[in-house]
């Protein structure tokens, strides 16, 4: 599903990207984890090309995501981002949250799309919050629209950066337990994560980057209970 391919990319001097390659194949789920300023959302970022990359090249599907021929807004309806801060319009309710994208870029009729929108925003537990504005909903609740948002343009693909970094504790569960439901549908995701017991739960990859590389790939357990670098252990040590 994704090809990264040598992949690199600095800022003057600063190598923030350093010949990464990684494959990402269709359903599976794969977790980004590493220190701050490891180049985590650098990486996830450029999937979709919210990032340019100077080296190398990433294909999603087999469509190469930063050639000047690719259509990246076309792409783009196939891949759905969530991030740490929400990014819900303001001025739209929920379901305007949620329909948006369906009606203006999909050219979906208003009613399909709200039936459609309606009926996933239900299935995160927010049938009640439909014509709420952002403003009037708590973090979680947010960010749970922000998933169904993405949801709504059926995606093949999902990439989350830090999706419950900026929610209190309350209301990473919520979160977590959307991406868990999702996970049992066959999406394939990747999750730039802090969460550590929720990598490890439900990811088939653990993925760990450090100074612009990656360090260490690895099933869960294997990275959890053996992580084979002194990198990986180090940053082990500190976070759980
Ligand atoms: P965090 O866990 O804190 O979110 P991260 O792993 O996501 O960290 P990135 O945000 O990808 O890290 O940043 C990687 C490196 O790139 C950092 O050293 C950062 O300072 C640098 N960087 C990112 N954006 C820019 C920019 N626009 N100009 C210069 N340096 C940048
Ligand atoms: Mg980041």
């Amino acid at each position: 599903m994704i090809s990264i391919k040598s992949v690199s990319k600095s800022y003057g001097s600063k190598i923030v990207l350093d010949n990464i390659n990684l494959e990402v194949p269709k359903s599976q789920i794969y977790a980004l984890i590493g220190p701050s300023g490891a180049g985590k959302s650098t990486l996830i970022r450029s999937i979709n090309a919210l990032e340019s990359i100077q080296e190398g090249e990433i294909l999603v599907k087999g469509v190469s995501v930063h050639s000047k021929q690719t259509n990246i807004n076309q792409l783009r309806t196939n891949i759905g981002f969530v991030f740490q801060s929400f990014n819900l319009y303001p001025h739209l309710t929920a379901l305007q949250n949620v329909t948006y994208a369906p009606i203006h870029v999909k050219k979906m009729r208003s009613h399909d799309a709200e039936t459609k929108g309606k009926a996933l925003l239900a299935s995160l537990g927010l049938e009640e919050k439909c014509n709420e504005y952002p403003g009037q909903l708590s973090g979680g609740q947010q960010q749970r629209v922000a998933i169904a948002r993405a949801l709504a343009m059926e995606p093949q693909l999902m990439l989350f950066d830090e999706p419950t970094s900026a929610l209190d504790p309350e209301m990473i569960k919520e979160v977590l337990d959307s991406i868990r439901k999702l996970a049992l549908t066959g999406m394939t995701m990747v999750v730039v994560t802090h969460e550590m017991g929720f990598a490890r739960e439900i990811c088939d990859k653990i993925v760990f980057m450090a100074e612009g590389k990656i360090v260490e790939t690895a099933h869960p357990e294997q990275f959890f209970s053996n992580p084979q670098t002194e990198r990986a252990k180090d940053f082990l040590a500190k976070v759980i």
